[in-house]
């Protein structure tokens, strides 16, 4: 495994990195920070656990994307856009969403699972400023690529209601992203969020 290794551009201490992570994340300042296109500041919420749950704790990192989301044109045959409906807030064919991506290695049907989740039920947490020395996931997903998978959660989201959907012609604005770091516990049955 290669090591990375740069210069914190907040307060000069060095960091260590495991080099597909597309974050860094300074112990001594907290400031996090890509290098893709030049030093880029990258702002990031740490939600707090639940009290209780036994279990190995972790945080997994998700990119939050916050979204205008416009239908220009829809089409639609034996039902409404019940799923759209309940996320948009404002009128009924525009309004604002956060889109969640799971930034860590996952697989294409627990991305799925998580995305529309999270994207349909947004999670209400409290911050804390720090880890508590509880080991978290890598990001390995770019800011990039995390915005070109947005469209991909929408189709999905629609897809999911069969039958329903015949045309929708959309637009869908990426205005804002962060890092959210959820708290999960390990189960026998898989990680389970523990906020
Ligand atoms: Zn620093």
């Amino acid at each position: 495994m290669k090591i990375v290794q740069v210069k914190c551009p907040s307060c000069g201490t060095p960091i260590r990195m495991k080099n597909k992570e597309s974050v860094f994340l300074c112990d001594n300042c907290g400031m996090m920070h890509t290098r893709n296109h030049g030093i880029e500041r990258i702002d990031y919420e740490i939600a707090e656990f639940a009290s209780g749950g036994a279990g190995e704790r972790m945080y997994m990192p998700f990119w939050r994307l916050y979204c205008d989301f416009s239908i220009r044109s829809k089409n639609v045959e034996g039902g409404s856009f019940f799923r759209l409906a309940q996320w948009i807030k404002g009128d009924r064919d525009s309004g604002a969403l956060f889109v969640f991506i799971p930034a860590f290695d996952i697989s294409l049907e627990d991305f799925k699972i998580l995305s529309t989740r999270l994207t349909l039920n947004p999670p209400h947490y409290r911050t804390t400023m720090n880890f508590g020395g509880v080991a978290r996931i890598p990001v390995l997903l770019t800011k990039e690529e995390a915005r070109e998978l947005a469209d991909f959660v929408v189709v999905t989201i629609e897809a999911e209601k069969p039958g329903v959907l015949q045309y929708l012609d959309y637009s869908l604005s990426v205005k804002d992203e962060r890092i959210i770091y959820l708290p999960f516990v390990k189960t026998s049955s898989g990680p389970v969020l523990a906020i």
